[in-house]
């Protein structure tokens, strides 16, 4: 018996390993096209950016209905709250707001946690003369969209690392709800080994379908890892590293407070979208097939990188990271 049991002890581990494969490992693209539907993704853009939002801000009450929305979209679909209520409350110019924050699974400080973002907030109403509403469909139900399936997605599987989902308040008022997160993060020690960021993904890139740019692309080898899971996903838009836009949406808080490699996925161009902060910015106007595409790539590719549990880092040797030029 003895000289048998070293064998049957490895065979039990053998087969207990084979048995208890992670379902990532085989996960197909197909099968989140098939679990991810458009459906319900235009469903959710059609609720955020609708006239009864008041364009998502604080002073209209607007940003409260969408919050609740969240909150109650992330109860119903096993997502927990990351602080009670899942509120990260905060004030801005006198108001009172809160992020929407959430977590997948119990969170344990000593696993690696990944953020996954985007902000919720928009301009709210202007003016009184016509549409007055800037419903703020693209910028950024569509983002929001984004994040709350990919949580939903992503909250059947059990997971190695720590994910939370954040939707943020006051980006508009200059990343105002994504600040107070990253540094209410780095106070209570929670540390960030990277976040993506969604922003604007609501139109075509006009380099291809189901395609995102990614701001600060070369500042880290996150677009590297992305398409290797989905070959083509991440581009580079020249307009991004122009205009900055690294340093222009949420990312850039958790970048500045902790030095996370934060980066933002988008498909607004410049170019293929006319209502960039005005009031035609509708949920009708949006490419939303494009947009679920987008969404259900997203969803699988960092599906895998989480489970690979691969390390984001900067590039230092490119001369481009950018706490050089972050002031
Ligand atoms: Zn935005």
């Amino acid at each position: 018996m003895t000289k048998i049991t070293p064998l049957l002890f490895l065979m039990v581990l053998f087969y207990g390993y084979k048995t208890e494969k992670h379902p990532i490992e085989d996960l197909q693209l197909e099968q989140v096209k098939n679990q991810i539907q458009l459906s319900e993704t235009q469903e959710i853009l059609f609720t955020l950016a609708a006239d009864s939002m008041k364009g998502r801000d604080t002073k209209s009450k607007g940003y409260y209905k969408a919050a609740t929305f969240v909150r109650s979209y992330f109860k119903s679909n096993k997502i927990a709250a990351f602080y009670p209520e899942y509120k990260d409350s905060l004030s801005t110019k006198g108001r009172n707001t809160y992020n929407v924050v959430g977590r997948l699974g119990s969170y344990d400080p000593n696993k690696k946690t990944i953020l996954i973002g985007a902000h919720l907030d928009h301009i709210g109403i202007r003016g009184s003369v016509g549409d007055s509403i800037y419903n703020g469909a693209n910028d950024n139900a569509s983002g929001a969209t984004a994040v709350l399936q990919i949580g939903k997605f992503l909250a059947q599987f059990e997971w190695d690392q720590n994910i939370i989902l954040a939707l943020f308040a006051d980006e508009e008022q200059g990343l105002r709800g994504a600040y107070h997160l990253a540094k209410r993060f780095k106070k209570e020690g929670v540390s960030i080994d990277y976040m993506v960021n969604f922003e604007m993904i609501g139109t075509t890139l006009t380099t291809g379908a189901n395609q995102v740019y990614m701001t600060g692309y070369n500042y880290s080898n996150m677009p590297e890892l992305m398409n290797q899971k989905s070959p083509n996903f991440v581009q580079y838009l020249p307009e991004a590293k122009e205009l900055n836009l690294f340093r222009r949406s949420d990312n850039y808080a958790f970048f500045k407070e902790s030095n996370t490699p934060a980066f933002t996925l988008s498909s607004f161009d410049f170019k293929n979208f006319d209502y960039y902060h005005k009031a035609g910015d509708e949920a009708e106007l949006l490419h939303t097939e494009n947009m679920n595409r987008i969404i259900c790539t997203a969803a699988f590719t960092l599906a895998k990188m989480i489970h690979k549990q691969d390390r984001v880092q900067f590039q230092l040797q490119t001369q481009q990271q950018p706490s050089m030029e972050a002031q």
